[in-house]
């Protein structure tokens, strides 16, 4: 059976008490993003480029690595073990990999800098959530550019994720 949401329920349906300790834990340990744990949130990150429906118990925002830092060395704690962190990126993987009924952790909105460009390497450092035309427009002016896609290469394909939409863990 396809998973969906039950749109009569779901509204109602509260954060369990684990994930609500798990997610006052990591205020206090001063994770500098956005917690998320209202329905809103929830709904939006409950589809992606899939079939399916999963509505997660709450969508973080990390800004830096060291929020994600916090989120996985909290988790990895005894009394957190029954969390469940999900990253995602722009959410375009076709199979519902990025949905889950834990946290969502979107690096998308703040994690997308590159970092450093290493012309003589060929090589570049950047965040998680950092998308090939924002590469590509960074790399162009060294001459450099990065692999193109398979929707690059068929022209008649209107669909343009791989550029502006799927990010870089998505494509390695
Ligand atoms: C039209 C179309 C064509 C496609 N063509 C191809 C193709 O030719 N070849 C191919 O390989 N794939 C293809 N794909 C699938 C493609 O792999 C995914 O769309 C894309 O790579 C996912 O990137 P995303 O940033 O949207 O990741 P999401 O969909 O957000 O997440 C995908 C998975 O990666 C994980 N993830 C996301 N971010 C991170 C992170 N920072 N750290 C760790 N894990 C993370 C998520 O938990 C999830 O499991 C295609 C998809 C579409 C829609």
């Amino acid at each position: 059976m396809i998973a969906s949401l039950d749109t009569r329920t779901a509204p109602f349906e509260r954060l369990g008490k684990d994930y609500l300790r798990f997610l006052q834990a990591l205020k206090t340990r001063g994770f500098e993003g956005e917690i998320a744990p209202d329905y809103a949130n929830r709904t939006v990150l409950a589809t992606d480029n899939s079939i399916y429906q999963r509505l997660p118990q709450a969508a973080v925002y990390p800004k830096h690595a060291e929020d994600l830092e916090r989120l996985t060395r909290l988790a990895a704690q005894t009394t957190h073990r029954g969390i469940v962190l999900t990253p995602r990126g722009g959410g375009t993987g076709t199979n519902g990999q990025s949905l889950t009924d834990g946290i969502v952790v979107d690096v998308s909105r703040h994690m997308n800098q590159i970092l450093e460009i290493d012309v003589e390497a060929r090589r570049v450092r950047v965040q998680a959530g950092v998308v090939k035309d924002q590469l590509n427009a960074a790399l162009k002016p060294h001459g450099l550019f990065f692999r193109p896609g398979a929707v690059d290469v068929q022209p008649s394909h209107h669909w343009r994720h791989d550029r502006n939409r799927c990010q870089r863990p998505g494509q390695l």
